[in-house]
Protein backbone atom coordinates (compact mmCIF):
# COMPACT_ATOMS: atom_id res chain seq x y z
CA UNK A 1 0.00 0.00 0.00
CA UNK A 2 1.45 3.16 -1.19
CA UNK A 3 1.56 5.66 2.13
CA UNK A 4 0.55 9.32 1.05
CA UNK A 5 0.97 12.90 2.81
CA UNK A 6 -0.45 16.08 1.51
CA UNK A 7 -0.86 19.99 3.50
CA UNK A 8 -4.20 20.54 4.41
CA UNK A 9 -5.80 24.05 5.55
CA UNK A 10 -7.37 23.13 9.04
CA UNK A 11 -10.44 24.78 8.42
CA UNK A 12 -11.28 23.09 5.45
CA UNK A 13 -10.46 19.78 4.49
CA UNK A 14 -11.07 20.17 0.56
CA UNK A 15 -8.40 22.58 0.49
CA UNK A 16 -5.20 20.65 -0.26
CA UNK A 17 -1.77 21.17 -1.59
CA UNK A 18 1.56 19.16 -2.26
CA UNK A 19 4.01 19.00 0.02
CA UNK A 20 6.05 20.26 -2.81
CA UNK A 21 4.73 23.47 -3.42
CA UNK A 22 5.40 26.82 -1.57
CA UNK A 23 2.73 27.35 0.79
CA UNK A 24 2.83 28.05 4.74
CA UNK A 25 -1.42 29.18 4.80
CA UNK A 26 -4.38 28.86 3.77
CA UNK A 27 -6.59 30.71 1.70
CA UNK A 28 -7.59 32.33 5.28
CA UNK A 29 -4.16 32.97 6.54
CA UNK A 30 -4.68 30.27 8.58
CA UNK A 31 -1.76 27.34 8.93
CA UNK A 32 -1.73 24.29 7.21
CA UNK A 33 -1.22 21.03 9.26
CA UNK A 34 0.45 18.20 6.45
CA UNK A 35 -2.50 15.30 6.59
CA UNK A 36 -1.60 11.48 6.33
CA UNK A 37 -3.70 8.89 4.63
CA UNK A 38 -4.84 7.27 7.93
CA UNK A 39 -6.31 4.19 6.20
CA UNK A 40 -2.94 3.42 4.75
CA UNK A 41 -1.05 3.26 7.94
CA UNK A 42 -3.71 1.46 9.43
CA UNK A 43 -3.71 -1.62 7.22
CA UNK A 44 -0.53 -2.44 8.80
CA UNK A 45 -1.04 -3.75 12.17
CA UNK A 46 0.18 -1.82 15.04
CA UNK A 47 2.12 -4.62 16.74
CA UNK A 48 3.80 -4.48 12.82
CA UNK A 49 4.45 -0.88 13.37
CA UNK A 50 5.98 -1.19 17.14
CA UNK A 51 8.43 -4.08 15.57
CA UNK A 52 9.66 -1.71 12.41
CA UNK A 53 10.03 0.88 14.80
CA UNK A 54 12.11 -0.73 17.47
CA UNK A 55 14.17 -2.65 14.67
CA UNK A 56 15.19 0.46 13.06
CA UNK A 57 16.17 2.39 16.11
CA UNK A 58 19.66 3.27 16.59
CA UNK A 59 20.88 1.48 13.33
CA UNK A 60 23.03 2.56 10.81
CA UNK A 61 20.78 1.56 8.08
CA UNK A 62 19.78 5.36 5.85
CA UNK A 63 18.43 7.06 6.85
CA UNK A 64 15.44 4.90 9.41
CA UNK A 65 18.42 5.05 12.84
CA UNK A 66 17.47 8.43 13.11
CA UNK A 67 14.60 8.57 15.80
CA UNK A 68 12.72 10.92 13.17
CA UNK A 69 13.30 8.66 9.98
CA UNK A 70 12.87 5.62 11.83
CA UNK A 71 9.19 6.75 11.32
CA UNK A 72 9.70 8.00 7.83
CA UNK A 73 6.22 6.26 6.37
CA UNK A 74 4.61 8.69 9.44
CA UNK A 75 6.74 11.75 8.58
CA UNK A 76 7.22 12.14 5.03
CA UNK A 77 6.49 8.99 2.93
CA UNK A 78 7.19 9.94 -0.59
CA UNK A 79 10.65 11.56 0.16
CA UNK A 80 13.63 9.64 -1.65
CA UNK A 81 16.06 8.46 0.90
CA UNK A 82 18.60 10.01 -0.99
CA UNK A 83 17.26 13.65 -0.55
CA UNK A 84 17.21 13.52 3.36
CA UNK A 85 19.60 15.39 5.04
CA UNK A 86 19.43 13.85 8.83
CA UNK A 87 22.07 13.62 11.64
CA UNK A 88 20.74 11.09 13.15
CA UNK A 89 17.93 13.64 15.43
CA UNK A 90 15.66 11.90 18.63
CA UNK A 91 16.24 9.02 20.15
CA UNK A 92 17.49 11.29 23.01
CA UNK A 93 17.52 10.15 26.51
CA UNK A 94 14.35 9.70 28.74
CA UNK A 95 15.13 9.48 32.41
CA UNK A 96 13.74 8.33 36.00
CA UNK A 97 14.81 11.41 37.99
CA UNK A 98 14.11 9.88 40.98
CA UNK A 99 15.52 12.56 43.54
CA UNK A 100 13.96 15.56 42.10
CA UNK A 101 10.78 13.31 41.77
CA UNK A 102 10.71 12.69 45.27
CA UNK A 103 11.46 16.54 46.25
CA UNK A 104 8.59 17.24 44.63
CA UNK A 105 6.16 14.55 46.11
CA UNK A 106 6.25 12.10 43.04
CA UNK A 107 7.84 8.65 42.65
CA UNK A 108 7.47 8.54 38.60
CA UNK A 109 8.70 11.47 37.33
CA UNK A 110 10.83 11.00 34.20
CA UNK A 111 12.86 13.76 32.10
CA UNK A 112 13.09 13.54 28.00
CA UNK A 113 15.98 15.31 27.21
CA UNK A 114 15.34 16.91 24.04
CA UNK A 115 18.70 19.03 24.26
CA UNK A 116 20.89 16.10 23.60
CA UNK A 117 20.40 16.26 19.97
CA UNK A 118 22.96 17.91 17.26
CA UNK A 119 22.32 21.64 17.90
CA UNK A 120 21.17 20.69 21.28
CA UNK A 121 17.62 21.68 21.17
CA UNK A 122 14.37 20.39 19.80
CA UNK A 123 14.28 22.32 16.65
CA UNK A 124 16.14 19.19 14.98
CA UNK A 125 13.55 16.87 14.81
CA UNK A 126 11.49 19.47 12.72
CA UNK A 127 14.50 21.04 10.87
CA UNK A 128 15.51 17.65 9.58
CA UNK A 129 12.00 17.21 7.78
CA UNK A 130 12.22 20.67 6.71
CA UNK A 131 15.49 21.03 4.94
CA UNK A 132 15.24 17.54 3.86
CA UNK A 133 11.61 18.65 1.91
CA UNK A 134 13.44 21.51 0.73
CA UNK A 135 16.78 19.62 -0.90
CA UNK A 136 14.00 17.13 -2.76
CA UNK A 137 12.51 20.41 -4.11
CA UNK A 138 15.73 21.72 -5.18
CA UNK A 139 16.68 18.36 -6.30
CA UNK A 140 13.52 18.10 -8.87
CA UNK A 141 14.61 21.57 -10.06
CA UNK A 142 12.31 23.85 -7.48
CA UNK A 143 14.16 27.44 -7.67
CA UNK A 144 14.75 28.60 -3.51
CA UNK A 145 17.68 30.51 -3.51
CA UNK A 146 17.60 30.22 0.55
CA UNK A 147 16.47 28.89 3.80
CA UNK A 148 15.33 31.52 6.46
CA UNK A 149 13.57 31.90 9.61
CA UNK A 150 13.17 34.13 12.62
CA UNK A 151 14.40 32.71 15.55
CA UNK A 152 14.21 33.20 19.53
CA UNK A 153 17.75 30.75 19.08
CA UNK A 154 17.28 27.27 18.71
CA UNK A 155 15.72 27.39 15.24
CA UNK A 156 18.69 29.62 13.55
CA UNK A 157 21.07 26.79 15.40
CA UNK A 158 19.31 23.89 14.10
CA UNK A 159 18.44 25.74 10.42
CA UNK A 160 22.07 26.99 10.18
CA UNK A 161 23.15 23.37 10.70
CA UNK A 162 21.10 20.97 8.73
CA UNK A 163 21.39 24.17 5.63
CA UNK A 164 25.21 23.56 6.02
CA UNK A 165 24.69 19.87 5.46
CA UNK A 166 22.77 19.73 2.55
CA UNK A 167 25.01 22.79 0.67
CA UNK A 168 21.40 25.36 1.49
CA UNK A 169 22.20 28.92 2.28
CA UNK A 170 20.65 30.29 5.34
CA UNK A 171 19.51 33.24 6.58
CA UNK A 172 18.75 33.97 10.41
CA UNK A 173 17.13 36.94 12.04
CA UNK A 174 17.64 36.93 15.42
CA UNK A 175 16.14 39.88 18.12
CA UNK A 176 19.39 41.68 19.14
CA UNK A 177 20.94 41.42 22.69
CA UNK A 178 18.13 38.33 23.12
CA UNK A 179 19.87 35.52 22.32
CA UNK A 180 22.55 33.66 24.65
CA UNK A 181 25.98 33.58 23.53
CA UNK A 182 26.18 29.84 22.51
CA UNK A 183 22.76 30.36 20.42
CA UNK A 184 24.48 33.32 18.16
CA UNK A 185 27.55 31.12 17.55
CA UNK A 186 26.07 28.36 16.32
CA UNK A 187 24.22 29.83 12.89
CA UNK A 188 27.97 31.79 13.09
CA UNK A 189 30.28 29.09 13.07
CA UNK A 190 27.52 27.12 10.18
CA UNK A 191 27.81 30.02 7.75
CA UNK A 192 24.66 31.34 7.91
CA UNK A 193 23.46 34.71 6.88
CA UNK A 194 22.89 35.96 10.45
CA UNK A 195 21.11 38.88 11.08
CA UNK A 196 20.63 40.82 14.05
CA UNK A 197 17.76 43.05 14.04
CA UNK A 198 16.84 45.35 16.91
CA UNK A 199 13.49 44.23 17.97
CA UNK A 200 11.82 41.20 19.35
CA UNK A 201 10.71 37.89 18.10
CA UNK A 202 7.98 38.91 16.86
CA UNK A 203 9.15 42.33 15.34
CA UNK A 204 12.10 39.61 13.37
CA UNK A 205 8.52 37.43 12.35
CA UNK A 206 7.51 40.07 10.61
CA UNK A 207 10.22 40.78 8.82
CA UNK A 208 10.83 37.11 7.64
CA UNK A 209 7.12 36.32 6.63
CA UNK A 210 7.77 39.64 4.05
CA UNK A 211 11.12 38.30 3.06
CA UNK A 212 9.88 34.79 2.58
CA UNK A 213 6.25 36.41 0.03
CA UNK A 214 8.77 38.70 -2.11
CA UNK A 215 12.51 37.16 -2.43
CA UNK A 216 12.43 33.36 -2.84
CA UNK A 217 13.79 32.88 0.65
CA UNK A 218 11.73 29.99 1.87
CA UNK A 219 10.25 30.05 5.25
CA UNK A 220 11.46 27.35 7.70
CA UNK A 221 9.66 28.77 10.89
CA UNK A 222 7.06 26.23 12.56
CA UNK A 223 4.14 28.15 10.68
CA UNK A 224 5.54 25.96 8.33
CA UNK A 225 3.95 22.83 9.25
CA UNK A 226 6.65 20.65 7.92
CA UNK A 227 8.71 21.18 11.12
CA UNK A 228 5.60 19.93 13.29
CA UNK A 229 5.94 16.54 11.22
CA UNK A 230 9.36 16.16 13.01
CA UNK A 231 8.57 17.44 16.21
CA UNK A 232 5.41 14.98 16.30
CA UNK A 233 7.77 12.00 17.04
CA UNK A 234 9.08 13.21 20.55
CA UNK A 235 5.48 12.01 21.56
CA UNK A 236 5.54 8.45 19.95
CA UNK A 237 9.32 8.27 20.92
CA UNK A 238 8.62 8.26 24.40
CA UNK A 239 5.76 6.04 24.05
CA UNK A 240 8.23 3.74 22.37
CA UNK A 241 10.59 4.42 25.34
CA UNK A 242 8.17 3.05 27.98
CA UNK A 243 7.90 -0.12 25.92
CA UNK A 244 4.42 1.63 24.58
CA UNK A 245 2.89 2.28 27.71
CA UNK A 246 1.42 5.91 27.89
CA UNK A 247 2.32 8.32 30.81
CA UNK A 248 -0.17 10.06 32.70
CA UNK A 249 1.27 12.76 31.99
CA UNK A 250 3.25 15.29 29.66
CA UNK A 251 4.86 18.59 31.14
CA UNK A 252 5.97 20.73 28.30
CA UNK A 253 6.98 24.68 27.93
CA UNK A 254 5.45 26.70 25.37
CA UNK A 255 6.44 29.71 23.15
CA UNK A 256 5.35 29.39 19.60
CA UNK A 257 2.85 26.84 20.35
CA UNK A 258 4.09 24.80 17.45
CA UNK A 259 5.84 21.84 19.83
CA UNK A 260 2.46 21.37 22.10
CA UNK A 261 0.91 21.41 18.64
CA UNK A 262 3.29 18.81 17.55
CA UNK A 263 3.13 16.41 20.63
CA UNK A 264 -0.68 16.01 20.56
CA UNK A 265 -0.48 15.06 16.49
CA UNK A 266 2.04 12.47 17.12
CA UNK A 267 0.03 11.18 20.36
CA UNK A 268 -3.41 11.28 18.19
CA UNK A 269 -2.36 9.60 15.19
CA UNK A 270 -0.51 6.68 17.49
CA UNK A 271 -4.35 6.48 18.56
CA UNK A 272 -5.84 6.82 15.21
CA UNK A 273 -3.32 4.24 13.47
CA UNK A 274 -3.87 1.85 16.71
CA UNK A 275 -0.85 1.58 18.68
CA UNK A 276 -2.07 3.16 22.04
CA UNK A 277 -5.90 3.25 23.23
CA UNK A 278 -5.53 6.30 25.48
CA UNK A 279 -4.02 9.72 25.94
CA UNK A 280 -1.73 11.43 28.63
CA UNK A 281 -3.01 14.62 29.68
CA UNK A 282 -0.78 17.94 28.66
CA UNK A 283 0.45 20.59 30.64
CA UNK A 284 1.96 23.55 28.80
CA UNK A 285 3.96 25.72 30.62
CA UNK A 286 4.66 29.51 30.04
CA UNK A 287 6.68 32.47 31.73
CA UNK A 288 4.28 34.58 33.47
CA UNK A 289 5.92 37.52 31.02
CA UNK A 290 4.84 35.90 27.52
CA UNK A 291 1.74 33.92 29.14
CA UNK A 292 -0.67 34.50 26.38
CA UNK A 293 -2.22 31.13 26.39
CA UNK A 294 -2.23 30.87 29.58
CA UNK A 295 -4.78 33.79 29.95
CA UNK A 296 -6.53 32.50 27.10
CA UNK A 297 -6.82 29.23 29.04
CA UNK A 298 -7.81 31.44 32.36
CA UNK A 299 -11.26 32.42 30.06
CA UNK A 300 -11.85 28.80 28.43
CA UNK A 301 -9.85 29.26 25.58
CA UNK A 302 -12.97 31.45 24.59
CA UNK A 303 -10.77 34.07 22.96
CA UNK A 304 -7.31 34.53 22.26
CA UNK A 305 -5.25 37.90 22.52
CA UNK A 306 -1.92 38.59 21.60
CA UNK A 307 0.11 40.09 24.01
CA UNK A 308 3.90 42.31 24.35
CA UNK A 309 5.92 40.14 25.99
CA UNK A 310 8.24 40.87 28.23
CA UNK A 311 11.34 40.28 29.15
CA UNK A 312 12.07 36.75 30.72
CA UNK A 313 15.11 34.63 31.53
CA UNK A 314 13.35 31.96 29.46
CA UNK A 315 14.31 34.33 25.97
CA UNK A 316 13.19 31.21 23.34
CA UNK A 317 9.74 31.09 24.82
CA UNK A 318 9.86 34.97 24.96
CA UNK A 319 6.66 35.12 22.53
CA UNK A 320 3.65 37.42 22.81
CA UNK A 321 1.76 36.72 19.11
CA UNK A 322 2.64 32.69 18.99
CA UNK A 323 1.63 31.88 15.38
CA UNK A 324 0.46 27.80 16.52
CA UNK A 325 -2.39 29.28 19.07
CA UNK A 326 -5.09 27.83 16.99
CA UNK A 327 -3.31 24.62 16.78
CA UNK A 328 -2.42 23.98 20.22
CA UNK A 329 -6.00 24.84 21.59
CA UNK A 330 -7.25 22.28 19.56
CA UNK A 331 -4.46 20.12 20.88
CA UNK A 332 -5.13 20.74 24.35
CA UNK A 333 -8.78 20.53 24.43
CA UNK A 334 -8.32 16.89 22.99
CA UNK A 335 -5.97 16.13 25.52
CA UNK A 336 -7.91 17.63 28.63
CA UNK A 337 -4.88 20.08 29.11
CA UNK A 338 -3.77 22.10 31.66
CA UNK A 339 -2.02 25.64 31.00
CA UNK A 340 0.19 26.96 33.87
CA UNK A 341 2.85 29.72 33.91
CA UNK A 342 5.95 30.71 36.06
CA UNK A 343 7.65 33.94 37.47
CA UNK A 344 10.86 34.63 37.30
CA UNK A 345 11.93 33.63 40.53
CA UNK A 346 9.91 30.28 40.15
CA UNK A 347 11.56 29.53 37.09
CA UNK A 348 15.30 30.13 38.71
CA UNK A 349 14.10 28.13 41.99
CA UNK A 350 12.91 25.36 40.02
CA UNK A 351 16.33 25.30 37.65
CA UNK A 352 18.50 25.23 40.35
CA UNK A 353 16.80 22.93 42.72
CA UNK A 354 16.69 20.27 39.83
CA UNK A 355 19.83 20.62 39.02
CA UNK A 356 21.37 20.31 42.60
CA UNK A 357 19.98 16.71 41.98
CA UNK A 358 22.18 15.96 38.99
CA UNK A 359 20.04 17.88 36.38
CA UNK A 360 21.48 20.61 34.47
CA UNK A 361 18.31 22.60 33.06
CA UNK A 362 17.44 25.44 31.09
CA UNK A 363 15.08 27.86 31.48
CA UNK A 364 12.26 26.89 29.60
CA UNK A 365 12.75 23.67 31.16
CA UNK A 366 12.41 25.30 34.43
CA UNK A 367 9.40 27.21 33.25
CA UNK A 368 8.13 23.31 33.03
CA UNK A 369 9.05 22.20 36.37
CA UNK A 370 8.23 25.29 38.25
CA UNK A 371 4.33 24.73 36.22
CA UNK A 372 4.52 21.02 37.53
CA UNK A 373 5.72 21.77 40.95
CA UNK A 374 2.53 23.88 41.29
CA UNK A 375 0.18 21.51 39.75
CA UNK A 376 1.54 18.50 42.56
CA UNK A 377 1.43 21.35 45.52
CA UNK A 378 -2.59 21.55 44.05
CA UNK A 379 -3.20 18.00 44.11
CA UNK A 380 -4.08 17.99 40.29
CA UNK A 381 -1.16 15.70 39.66
CA UNK A 382 -0.86 12.30 42.43
CA UNK A 383 2.15 11.19 44.09
CA UNK A 384 1.74 7.86 42.14
CA UNK A 385 1.04 9.37 38.51
CA UNK A 386 3.85 8.94 35.44
CA UNK A 387 5.12 12.50 34.65
CA UNK A 388 7.12 13.11 32.12
CA UNK A 389 8.69 16.53 31.74
CA UNK A 390 10.05 18.01 27.88
CA UNK A 391 13.41 19.62 28.64
CA UNK A 392 13.48 21.30 25.75
CA UNK A 393 17.24 22.65 25.15
CA UNK A 394 20.86 21.63 26.49
CA UNK A 395 21.54 23.12 29.70
CA UNK A 396 25.07 24.48 27.99
CA UNK A 397 23.17 26.73 26.05
CA UNK A 398 21.97 29.01 28.77
CA UNK A 399 24.91 28.85 30.98
CA UNK A 400 24.90 32.89 31.32
CA UNK A 401 22.09 33.28 33.84
CA UNK A 402 23.25 30.01 35.53
CA UNK A 403 26.91 32.38 36.40
CA UNK A 404 24.89 35.34 37.38
CA UNK A 405 22.69 33.24 39.93
CA UNK A 406 25.41 31.63 41.36
CA UNK A 407 27.53 35.41 41.75
CA UNK A 408 24.03 36.72 43.35
CA UNK A 409 23.78 38.76 40.43
CA UNK A 410 20.80 38.15 38.69
CA UNK A 411 18.40 41.49 38.67
CA UNK A 412 15.46 41.07 40.43
CA UNK A 413 16.15 37.34 41.80
CA UNK A 414 17.14 35.60 45.24
CA UNK A 415 20.09 33.30 45.10
CA UNK A 416 19.03 31.01 47.95
CA UNK A 417 21.44 28.24 46.89
CA UNK A 418 24.43 30.36 45.38
CA UNK A 419 27.54 27.91 44.61
CA UNK A 420 30.02 30.47 44.18
CA UNK A 421 33.75 28.83 43.42
CA UNK A 422 35.95 29.28 46.20
CA UNK A 423 39.20 31.22 45.86
CA UNK A 424 42.25 29.75 48.10
CA UNK A 425 46.01 29.73 47.97
CA UNK A 426 47.84 26.22 46.89
CA UNK A 427 48.19 25.50 50.53
CA UNK A 428 47.24 22.24 52.00
CA UNK A 429 46.11 23.69 55.43
CA UNK A 430 43.60 26.07 53.75
CA UNK A 431 41.98 24.11 51.60
CA UNK A 432 41.51 21.43 54.11
CA UNK A 433 40.06 23.87 56.85
CA UNK A 434 38.01 25.12 53.77
CA UNK A 435 36.51 22.06 52.85
CA UNK A 436 35.55 20.53 56.31
CA UNK A 437 34.00 24.04 56.73
CA UNK A 438 31.68 23.24 53.77
CA UNK A 439 31.36 19.42 53.84
CA UNK A 440 30.08 20.82 57.63
CA UNK A 441 27.36 23.54 56.36
CA UNK A 442 25.73 21.35 53.54
CA UNK A 443 22.48 19.54 54.92
CA UNK A 444 23.19 15.82 55.53
CA UNK A 445 21.55 13.86 52.23
CA UNK A 446 17.73 13.69 52.51
C1 LIG B 1 11.56 26.78 20.60
C2 LIG B 1 11.75 26.46 22.04
C3 LIG B 1 10.68 26.35 22.93
C4 LIG B 1 9.26 26.66 22.56
O1 LIG B 1 8.71 25.87 21.56
P1 LIG B 1 7.46 26.46 20.74
O2 LIG B 1 7.22 25.50 19.67
O3 LIG B 1 7.92 27.79 20.25
O4 LIG B 1 6.35 26.59 21.72
C5 LIG B 1 10.93 25.99 24.23
N1 LIG B 1 12.19 25.75 24.66
C6 LIG B 1 13.24 25.86 23.84
C7 LIG B 1 14.59 25.61 24.38
C8 LIG B 1 13.06 26.21 22.51
O5 LIG B 1 14.12 26.32 21.71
Amino acid sequence: MAYRAWFESLRDPDERYALDEVVYEDTQGALLQVVHDLDALRATPAEEWKRLFDARAHRTEWPYGSGVWGKKEWVLPGIDPANIVSMYEGHSNLFWAERYGRQLGLEDLWIKLCGNSHTGSFKDLGMTVLISQVNEMIARGAKIQAVGCASTGDTSAALAAYAAAAGIPAIVFLPRGKVSTAQLVQPVSNGAITLSLETDFDGCMEIVRQVAANDGVYLANSMNSLRIEGQKTVGIEIVQQFDWEVPDWIVIPGGNLGNVSALGKGLLEMQEIGLIDRLPRLVCAQAERANPLYRSYQQDFEKFEPILAGATLASAIQIGNPVSYEKAIAMLRRFDGIVEEATEQELVDAVVEADRTGLFNCPHTGVALAALKKLVARGEIRADEKVVVISTAHGLKFTDFKVMYHENELPGIESRLANEPIVLPARYETVRDEILRQIERRAPRS
